[in-house]
């Protein structure tokens, strides 16, 4: 049933997107300004996605993200890059500008350190999280809830997540107290404003992020008992006055039990007006 919900959401975005790429093929310099945007739109959700002036987001399963910017930023966050839902096959980003990390859990850490060094990203979290990573000193950027930062014309705002942290540099060792766990705000330039939850549960300071940032796009776990399920999800969604809510950290575990279509249905027994759109793990979608 997820599945099949996948799909069609799924199918649905790509079918329009194919309507418009077709609309608008071949485009030349007077094409009509619409059709022109509509093209734009559709190579932006396809593979030759390099389309200049779009926003695209890939999922890497669980809570992993790549976003690609207009302005040429490419931001990680939570990098668990080898997670059973991760795209089969994918080669890892080449280049990468920024690496965002939720907390310390090794699923949401994931392979930060090898991607860090691979890329020569920056890698931002928690200052007690980012200290214990071994990184490289001009590399690791330890902030915490209310820091801002600007990579290229994204600009990353540090925000709260009702969670906990600590991290397993050994897996020998015990796990450290790895600081407060952190959402991410990511207001991009002529793009959409992405708020990236990290793991948490519901809680009414989502408010204030919507006031403060109003983001329209919000990337919100929904596989419960570790976070929010989907019943919560909606209620967040709600607080967060955001478009589209894009479900992640479901499906990975059997705990992690909340799918996109029971959040649909939470959607509308809460009367949210935001729409779900569920990814598929290694396709860029243009937003
Ligand atoms: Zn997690």
């Amino acid at each position: 049933m997820g599945n099949n919900l996948k799909a069609v959401v799924v199918g649905a975005v790509l079918g329009v997107a194919g309507a418009a790429f077709a609309q608008g093929t071949p485009t030349t310099p007077a094409a009509p300004k619409a059709e022109a945007k509509a093209a734009g739109k559709a190579a932006g959700a396809g593979k030759a996605a390099a389309t200049a002036g779009k926003t695209e987001v890939t999922w890497w399963g669980h809570a992993a993200f790549v976003v690609k910017t207009p302005g040429g930023a490419v931001i990680a966050i939570d990098p668990w890059l080898t997670n059973p839902k991760a795209p089969q096959g994918a080669t890892w980003p080449e280049a990468v500008d920024a690496i965002l990390v939720s907390h310390g859990h090794f699923d949401h850490v994931g392979e930060t350190k090898a991607l860090a060094q691979k890329t020569s990203a920056k890698v931002y979290g928690s200052f007690e999280l980012v200290s214990q990573l071994g990184l490289p000193e001009a590399q690791g950027v330890g902030a915490n809830v209310g820091g801002t930062f600007t990579v290229k014309d994204a600009t990353i705002h540090l925000v709260e997540a009702v969670h906990s942290s600590s991290y397993q540099a050994d897996p020998k060792a015990p796990s450290q107290y790895a600081g407060a766990p952190l959402g991410f705000v990511i207001e991009i330039a002529n793009g959409p404003t992405l708020y990236h939850a990290g793991d948490t549960g519901a809680f009414q300071s989502m408010a204030l992020i919507a006031e403060q940032f109003k983001p329209t796009v919000a990337l919100l776990p929904i596989g419960g008992h570790f976070t929010m399920d989907p019943a919560q999800a909606a209620v967040a969604s709600k607080l967060l006055k955001v478009k589209t809510v894009v479900p992640m950290h479901y499906g990975t575990f059997p705990a992690l039990t909340g799918t996109p279509d029971v959040l649909t249905t939470e959607l509308k027994k809460t009367r949210s007006t935001s729409k779900v759109l569920a990814l598929e793990p290694g396709k860029a979608t243009a937003l």
